[in-house]
């Protein structure tokens, strides 16, 4: 028994200590691509589903490690926000996007630019000058970025966040309530936020064609937003049938592979031309 337990142990000391020696192997590593500036940004539409429209695009960042090929944000941006080198690294996928940003205006493109901000930079209170110098650098109106939050992100230091979210509003920066729908309080919170723009989480939209349950959580959430004054934004969009019936519900604006996938700069200024011409 006490061999057996022995082992155990053991196993689980070195699969532990094996993890460990990775995440700080990364963790290594994704300082290096951002101070080398080797994390890319890639840009994805955001439409009007009744016109087709292009309004803007949504900046997604990308990391393409030298061993281990992609790393998805979901794995790197919970290793950044842990590490503190969030913080250059938003100030890097800001920079990049509001770049690119006015790139597309010189090029007769009036879009705006969606940059997603973590759960720590909520709470990181020079935040609001840091987005201001970054729109001075680019030499871009305020208007022209949006600021994406997550509803988990907000919750987890209220005070501290509605603070931060309330001078980025009085830059005239727009926010945005992102995954709306996966948080624990929806709803009570909506109201008192000084928010322009409510996403609906992908995991209701990819169901809206064959599920009545996430149509109706859809529709609701569409009602909920407008009533509110915000403008309503549905990501995940894989189909036609699902881009007509949120076109037929009002929705303003969509996202998703059917419109586009998230392009790297080049590949979306050649959609916006081809799409345009
Ligand atoms: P998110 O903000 O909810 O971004 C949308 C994600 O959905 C993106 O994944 C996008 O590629 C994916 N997506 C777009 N259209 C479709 C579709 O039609 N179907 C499906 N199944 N997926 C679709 P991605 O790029 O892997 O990013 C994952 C998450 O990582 C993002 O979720 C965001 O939370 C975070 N992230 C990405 N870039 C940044 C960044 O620059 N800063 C921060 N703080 N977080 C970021
Ligand atoms: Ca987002
Ligand atoms: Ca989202
Ligand atoms: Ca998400």
């Amino acid at each position: 028994y006490t061999a057996k337990l022995r082992r155990h142990d053991v196993e689980v000391y070195d699969s532990t200590a094996d993890r460990a020696a990775h995440r700080v192997r990364m963790i290594g590593h994704l300082r290096d691509a951002i101070t080398a500036g080797d994390l890319s940004v890639h840009y994805q539409p955001k439409t009007d589903p009744a016109t087709g429209q292009v309004h803007g695009a949504e900046a997604l960042v990308r990391w393409e490690h030298p061993e281990h090929g992609r790393v998805s944000p979901d794995e790197f941006i919970p290793l950044a926000e842990q590490t503190g080198l969030i913080r250059p690294l938003t100030t890097l996928v800001l920079d990049t996007a509001l770049a690119t940003c006015a790139e597309w205006r010189r090029q007769g493109h009036h879009l705006g630019v969606a940059v997603n901000l973590s759960a720590r930079s909520l709470s990181d209170t020079e935040l609001p000058t840091r987005v201001g110098k970054a729109l001075r650098r680019a030499g871009l109106p305020a208007a022209a970025l949006t600021l994406e939050i997550t509803e988990t992100a907000v919750m987890a230091d209220l005070g501290r966040s509605v603070a931060v979210l309330q001078d980025l509003r009085a830059l005239g920066v727009r926010l945005s309530v992102d995954d709306f729908g996966t948080g624990q309080s929806s709803l009570a919170y909506l109201k008192q936020l000084p928010i322009h723009e409510m996403k609906i989480d992908r995991t209701f939209v990819l169901g809206l064609a064959d599920d009545q349950g996430d149509a109706a959580i859809v529709r609701a959430a569409l009602g909920l937003g407008h009533a509110l004054g915000l403008r309503v934004v549905a990501e995940g969009v894989e189909d036609a049938v699902a881009l007509a019936l949120l076109a037929d519900w009002g929705c303003d604006l969509v996202q998703g592979y059917h419109v586009s996938r998230p392009l790297p700069p080049d590949g979306f200024q050649q959609w916006l031309d081809t799409r345009n011409a």
